[in-house]
């Protein structure tokens, strides 16, 4: 038998738009994990204001988390990975890059308010990758949309289709309950001991049953029949296949707060969630079966424990088994490296790790050698994962050292952060004393300012720039500095010499496209 059967895993991320529920729905996942203990800390650390952990200082003062980790519990014989996406005005690159490491996505979309911008960015990562998407639509407890016009916007916006496998039950703001489309049973709302609900097994196992009408009343069950013959006549069918390509996303309807819908939702998902994908490398396609160890660094955390300076480096196992003590062959520096202090990370709590399967996470203290990408494999089994995606800027500032003195510092720190994934760097060709840096989020200039401060020592002149977007161009015989329509856009470099402009809007990017009809732009380096 193969690990993965042995020993399965679903490992997977929660993305929505901040307020959606994101925090409250995972603690009632920890909850009905048995994970209890963990339940309430997840909230903690969102809304304390002194951490106790000894992150970085910019952590403890604004009480939110830079980082993000995992949170794991067992589940009827399954290892649950929650990937924890930082949300809110963390939002950065760690945000993006932590998706690189799931194998699904659970997407909350607030009742009330649909598909929301946030919401919208880390689909699109999610769908590039071709990962299951499940959404669950949040805060049925309240007045919200319409679930059939939830359905229109997530298809029209997202360009998703959805399968509801359970559909609300009674008028909006005061439903009763879900009816659940695969169980063919009516789940209650109820305000009692039984965790938010009830579940009412039909006997005949259909919506039409006489039990169901008494039960509900004849407005709610007339209703229901209309909607759910609607949803079976026009809606999609159900496709397994559809699900895992992420071409159809189960929909689920609940209440994280009261608890509605939350362990049919968990059940369900866990059913249909997939087990450890294989990831593509430089040489083959990497089984999760496979004995021989690999995984790779999607995130690197640096000054967690500012005593030591330490660097943890979050790896994702991709392939094999994992032991504490163990040699590894880091493939970019060439080296063996001993992992004798892996770690996981369960909310604020730090554990020693002495084994650990595909589809876990672990951090290892990182001597300063790691970079996001980076890949770990046996000994003699050299392998390389493929080129970590870049996410396309959306913010940028000028920086510069405030004294020109400490430019050695300075450029040392920039270069060090760079390659640490803090932030993206450019330069202006012609320009020595400052770069460009940009970002998804605006966090990351803060982290920059007071990282380039406490570990270089040096002070940074930080002028934002009026540019949204970022876009890498080619073409044959192409001079970027003679790019036409440019007044408004700026031409840079990117570490590895990599033309690139930086420009307003999209319209804007439309009018410069115009102008230079044999020049391609791309969103990520061309490359890659
Ligand atoms: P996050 O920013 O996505 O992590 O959202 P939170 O989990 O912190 O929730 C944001 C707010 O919505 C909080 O005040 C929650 O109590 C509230 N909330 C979360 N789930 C529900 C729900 O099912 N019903 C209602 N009425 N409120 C909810």
């Amino acid at each position: 038998m193969s690990v993965n059967e042995t020993n399965p895993r679903r490992t997977f991320a929660i993305i929505s738009h901040p307020d959606a529920g994101k925090t409250t729905l995972t603690e009632k996942l920890l909850l009905y994990g048995g994970a209890i203990h963990l339940a309430g800390s997840v909230k903690a650390r969102k809304a304390q204001k002194h951490a106790v952990s000894d992150w970085m200082e910019i952590e403890k003062q604004r009480g939110i988390s830079v980082t993000s980790s995992v949170l794991q519990f067992d589940y009827q014989g399954i290892r649950v990975n929650i990937l924890d996406t930082p949300g809110h005005q963390d939002f950065s690159e760690d945000t993006y890059r932590t998706l690189i490491a799931a194998d699904s996505a659970v997407m909350i979309i607030d009742v009330a308010k649909g598909v929301e911008e946030q919401t919208k960015k880390l689909f699109r990562v999610c769908k590039d990758r071709g990962i299951p998407i499940f959404t669950f639509v949040n805060k049925l407890d309240r007045f919200g949309r319409n679930p059939f016009e939830l359905m229109e916007e997530i298809e029209k916006v997202l360009g998703i289709r959805a399968y509801p496998m359970n559909w609300p039950v009674g008028v909006d703001g005061n439903y009763k309950g879900v009816y659940n489309r695969q169980l063919n049973q009516v789940e209650l709302f109820a305000k009692d001991d039984s965790h938010g609900q009830r579940a009412v097994p039909s006997t005949t196992g259909n919506v039409e049953d006489a039990a169901f009408r008494q039960l509900l009343g004849e407005d709610a069950h007339q209703a229901l029949c209309d909607d759910i013959a609607l949803l079976d006549m026009a809606g999609d069918e159900f496709d397994y296949d559809k699900v895992a390509r992420g071409d159809l996303t189960p929909m689920f309807f609940g209440s994280a707060m009261t608890n509605f819908g939350v362990r049919p939702f968990l059940e369900e998902f866990l059913r249909l969630a997939p087990p450890p994908a294989p990831r593509r490398s430089s040489e083959e396609i990497v089984s999760p079966e496979s004995d021989v160890f690999s995984a790779f660094v999607f995130k690197i955390q640096a000054n967690m424990n500012p005593a030591h300076r330490d660097r943890i480096a979050f790896i994702r196992i991709c392939s094999g088994r994992f032991e504490r003590g163990m040699n590894v062959y880091h493939v970019q520096s060439g080296k063996q490296v001993k992992l004798s202090q892996p770690q996981q990370f369960l909310a604020q709590e730090r554990t020693l790790v002495e084994e650990a399967l595909p589809g876990d996470i672990i951090g290892l203290f990182d001597p300063g050698i790691f970079a996001i990408g980076d890949t770990l494999c046996q000994p003699g089994h050299e392998i390389r994962f493929e080129d970590f995606p870049v996410f396309p800027p959306e913010q940028f500032a000028r920086v510069q050292a405030k004294d020109t003195m400490k430019r050695k510092q300075f450029v040392k720190g920039m270069t060090q952060l760079t390659q640490e994934g803090a932030v993206q760097v450019f330069r202006q060709p012609s320009v020595v004393e400052s770069f460009v840096v940009g970002v998804v989020g605006s966090l990351q200039f803060e982290v920059l300012q007071y990282r380039l401060k406490q570990e270089y020592g040096v002070d940074i002149l930080m002028n934002s720039l009026p540019y949204g977007l970022a876009r890498w161009v080619a073409g044959p015989g192409l001079n970027p500095k003679a790019l036409k329509g440019m007044d408004n856009g700026m031409v840079l470099e990117d570490t590895r010499g990599r033309p690139l402009v930086l420009i307003t809007t999209e319209w804007q990017l439309n009018w410069v496209k115009e102008r230079n009809p044999g020049v391609e732009f791309y969103a990520a380096p061309p490359d890659n």
